[in-house]
């Protein structure tokens, strides 16, 4: 750390080589013992943690200063390096060999009863957290994970540089562009009734940087996104987002590679094998039930519709019969009784499934089943081979049709096998995504933003449900970490997809014409990625949320405690703006003003 006259070193960088130095230490109270004799205060920094020793003898200030020092105070404490007396050396600190004894010692700062200890071990409500996030990170897990975060945007940073991009900002303020999500929106003052929308990313901006011959572009860049708000996501969050022209996939997997190792090496100092594991979509949703498997665990799907080909069993041979498949995992010796076993077939009715089937493989290899009565011996043994059961191993089937059967069996191999520790990380790259995806009653939604690579024009056209994209993924323990594509770099194309995607010719015209014109001056055949930083330095971080990583998240409501955003503005800022509240949103407002008028910091 930079050095400064209030402050000569970091509190946690003392060891024994400074025994005998004159330092000058700035920071907060931690812990303190003060018994009304000599006062030992932990001093704690950015840096860490020092004990410091105040003996009222050396009067390093008033007594009552002394002894009114407080948790949290922000003090400088001007002594000398010092060996801990013999028994008292802390092995579990780094600077747990010494002590500082001060000659003089200044308040800076002092605090206020603190609404919650500063301290790991005390489970604290989080809303509160984040009404004092200040506080909060002064936490050593939060101050960490704010290192941490700095730390992998530095190694990604490193990458790119390395490999020749350009770190280049897009505008915030731009025009609403589809990418999956609903925008958010900034209403112009300027130009009343319309508005910018926050871009959901930079895609379309990176892309016209590729047609502006830049070549390699990247940012880490916020996003915006209007979601409801589910377990993992924030309304915005930060991107290292790239681009590269004369580039297709390999190109960009393996840039990918590169900045995967940086980040891992900088933040648990491991090296990552490559190359990463790579997979189809196709193959993911059949092995694992999703496109985002977590690898750290086998437990596989395994299809036994030929198993099944010529069952009597009804409930099988029915769903066979209508284009469904039979598939099974193998939990392993789960030890479940009766009701343990039947909890999986309401779990499973939960996600959507008709029914569900357990086994279990008995001592004398037989299988124990509630419809092991209406399979033939020859079916028994082949469900026994094909899922590897082994005496104790519990057997789960469902017969679907594929979407289903995959979500249940997806969902029950997390619920079984998900180990609690993170520690072991297991990437890889899911590829070959489809187009569309095709919903249950059969609507196509565009699986990625329009501006990828179709794959084959004539099969986009002809059965756009069986199109299969130039879209790939980077998946880390179960979640998505990023996505990209090959993009579209021919106008004729971006057109037809348009259409495809029920994007009617005027309408892409008049929302995207200019990015039409644009791709028709020699745009390059461009590839791109973004990696979202906040879910991979989570799970790097082995926390649990998001937001642990954020420095100031929104709740799940969309709300910032701390600031009371989002609040309402004055009647004359809307008057700028051309906006009226529709009346029923007043009325509203009127129905909780004694609340919000308390809360609301615009009317402070
Ligand atoms: N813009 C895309 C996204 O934010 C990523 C990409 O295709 O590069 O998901």
């Amino acid at each position: 750390m930079a050095t400064s006259p209030m402050k000569t070193i970091g509190a946690g960088e003392l060891r024994s080589s400074h025994l005998g130095d004159a330092v000058t230490l700035a920071g907060w109270v931690g812990r303190r013992r003060d018994h009304g004799g000599v006062i030992f205060v932990d001093l704690r920094d950015s840096t860490g943690i020092v004990q410091v020793v105040l003996n009222p003898e050396d009067a390093p200030a008033p007594e009552d200063v002394l002894h009114g020092l407080r948790s949290e105070y922000c003090i400088q404490v001007i002594g000398t390096v010092r060996p801990r007396p013999e028994g008292t050396v802390n092995d579990d600190l780094p600077t747990g060999a010494v002590e500082v004894v001060a000659e003089t010692l200044r308040v800076l700062s002092p605090s206020r009863a603190l609404p919650f200890q500063i301290d790991d071990r005390v489970e604290v409500d989080e809303s509160l957290r984040l009404q004092y996030r200040y506080l909060d990170m002064r936490r050593p897990r939060m101050a960490e994970n704010l290192r941490a975060r700095s730390k992998a945007i530095g190694a990604m940073r490193r990458v790119m540089e390395r490999e020749g991009f350009l770190e280049i900002e897009t505008p915030t303020l731009i025009v609403s562009t589809p990418e999956g999500a609903r925008d958010m929106l900034v209403p112009s003052r300027l130009r009343q009734g319309s508005f910018y929308a926050l871009p959901q990313s930079p895609q379309l901006f990176k892309q016209l940087l590729m047609i502006g011959g830049v070549e390699r572009y990247y940012q880490v860049a916020k996003c915006y996104r209007d979601e409801d708000f589910r377990a993992d996501r924030q309304i915005e969050f930060t991107q290292l987002d790239f681009e590269g022209s004369f580039w297709g996939q390999e190109d960009v997997l393996s840039v990918l590679e590169e900045v995967v190792v940086e980040v891992v090496q900088e933040l648990r100092g491991e090296k990552v094998a490559l190359p990463l594991t790579r997979m189809t979509y196709a193959e993911a949703l059949e092995r694992y039930g999703t496109d985002k498997p977590d690898l750290r665990f086998g437990m596989e799907i395994v299809d036994l519709s030929e198993v099944f080909a010529a069952t009597e069993f009804k409930v099988f041979s029915s769903v066979l019969g209508s284009s469904g498949c039979v598939r099974g995992i193998n939990g392993g010796k789960l030890g479940l009784s009766r009701s343990g076993l039947d909890a999986f077939v309401s779990r499973a009715q939960e996600l959507g499934a008709k029914g569900l089937v357990w086994m279990v493989v008995e001592e004398a290899g037989s299988l124990r089943s509630p419809i092991a009565k209406f399979l033939s011996d020859a079916e028994l043994a082949a469900i026994k081979t094909a899922l590897d059961g082994d005496v104790g191993d519990t057997l789960l089937i469902a017969a679907d049709d594929a979407r289903v059967v995959g979500k249940v069996l997806g969902q029950l191999r997390l619920d079984m096998g998900q180990p609690d520790d993170n520690d072991e990380l297991a990437f890889a790259f899911i590829v070959d995504f489809p187009v569309f995806d095709v919903a249950e009653d059969g609507g196509l939604s565009p699986a990625h933003h329009p501006f990828t690579d179709p794959g084959d024009i004539e099969t986009l056209v002809s059965s756009p449900e069986k199109s299969v994209s130039k879209a790939y993924d980077l998946v880390l323990n179960g979640a998505e970490l990023g996505s990209g594509s090959v993009r579209i770099h021919d106008p004729e194309i971006q057109a037809k997809v348009f259409e495809v995607m029920n994007i009617p010719p005027e309408v892409a015209e008049a929302r995207f014409g200019w990015f039409l014109e644009a791709l028709r001056y020699g745009t390059p055949p461009h590839a791109g990625f973004a990696i979202g930083i906040d879910r991979m330095v989570s799970i790097l971080r082995n926390e649990p949320n998001i937001r642990e990583i954020i420095p100031f998240p929104k709740t799940q409501t969309g709300a910032d405690p701390l600031t009371g955003a989002p609040g309402r503005v004055e009647e004359d800022q809307l008057f700028d703006l051309g906006i009226d509240i529709r009346p029923e949103v007043r009325a509203a407002w009127a129905e909780d003003a004694g609340q919000v008028e308390a809360e609301d910091p615009a009317d402070a």
